[in-house]
């Protein structure tokens, strides 16, 4: 599996029936992320057996507070678990202020350093690049600025046909025929068509996640087909009044987006405290589109199955 999901809180703005506020582990080629961090983050990641020290890139939709209040601890333990690397912190302007401050008044100075990325929630940027993913924001539409982040796998290299490995052919050549090359001698001379000797990568996955947000169908074209959708689903139908009234989605407005943007997958989550029981949820958002899952504590989605 090179990318998984694990899902650490899956409740809307209070806990409710033993689920913790927003918080998700994503697992992209040993690229461990925190996306959003709700109380009680730290304990989920213990609870699931997820590396902290792994952990290099947090990123925080919205400042409303079950979608970070978890951080600090989080931030704490790091440092008490000696942690020397850098950690990457993408956010909008104002959680850095919330930390430093709170590390002012504890007189702590933590063992490694944060780096404080901010962005615009309101325009789709490219807030981070390494060598196996790109991550762009998704403006969404919700009572404080918000952004999603789309997650891409980047296209991995090809594979090598082992049955057309020849004798003698170089180390070199192999790493050159992965890159989608033919290999030419110094005279110029083709020895390796790629073609003959590579068959296509692995397909590369994706992931959108979609914290909090009112029906916003500017996002379609953005995420359209990706292997898995996060959107949060507070409320049921008939509370549709509740959700514009505070910004937030029903079950089918999720499964509509799903539907229309063409995900392979949907995950609904952000449950409103009043619903015990998530399946009358689940049934109403599989009315309009059926491969979709709730997004429950401790589950893990593979996001190229
Ligand atoms: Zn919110």
């Amino acid at each position: 599996m090179s990318a998984k999901l694990t899902i650490l809180g899956s409740s809307g703005a209070i806990p409710a029936y033993g689920r913790f506020p927003t918080a998700q582990y994503l697992n992209i080629q040993n690229t461990h992320v925190v996306i959003d961090c709700g109380e009680g983050v730290q304990m989920q990641l213990m609870k699931y057996q997820i590396p902290i020290h792994k952990i290099d890139h947090i990123f925080i939709s919205h400042l409303h507070g079950d979608h970070y209040l978890g951080l600090m601890g989080l931030l704490f333990s790091m440092h008490l678990h000696r942690r020397v690397n850098d950690l990457h912190l993408h956010s909008q302007k104002g959680l850095d202020e919330i930390i430093l401050l709170q590390l002012k008044y504890s007189r702590s100075t933590l063992h490694y350093n944060i780096i404080f990325h901010s962005f615009n929630a309101s325009e789709i940027q490219l807030i981070h690049e390494d060598s196996v993913m790109t991550v762009h924001t998704i403006p969404l539409i919700h009572k404080l600025s918000c952004a999603g982040f789309l997650f891409r796998e980047k296209t991995k290299p090809r594979k090598i046909n082992k049955e057309k490995l020849k004798e003698g052919m170089l180390l070199q050549h192999i790493a050159l025929l992965k890159t989608g090359a033919d290999v030419y001698d110094h005279e110029g001379k083709l020895l390796y068509l790629n073609d003959e000797y590579t068959l296509e990568p692995t397909p590369s996955c994706s992931y959108a996640y979609c914290s909090d947000t009112a029906w916003n169908e500017k996002m379609i074209e953005q995420i359209h087909g990706v292997d898995l959708l996060y959107h949060e689903a507070t409320f049921m139908e008939d509370e549709k009044d509740k959700a514009r009234e505070t910004l937030h989605s029903t079950t089918a407005e999720a499964a509509t987006i799903a539907k229309a943007s063409e995900a392979r997958k949907l995950l609904i989550g952000h449950f409103s405290a009043r619903y015990r029981e998530l399946e009358p949820l689940l049934q109403e958002a599989r009315d309009i589109f059926i491969p979709t899952e709730l997004a429950i504590e401790g589950n893990t989605y593979d996001l190229s199955a």
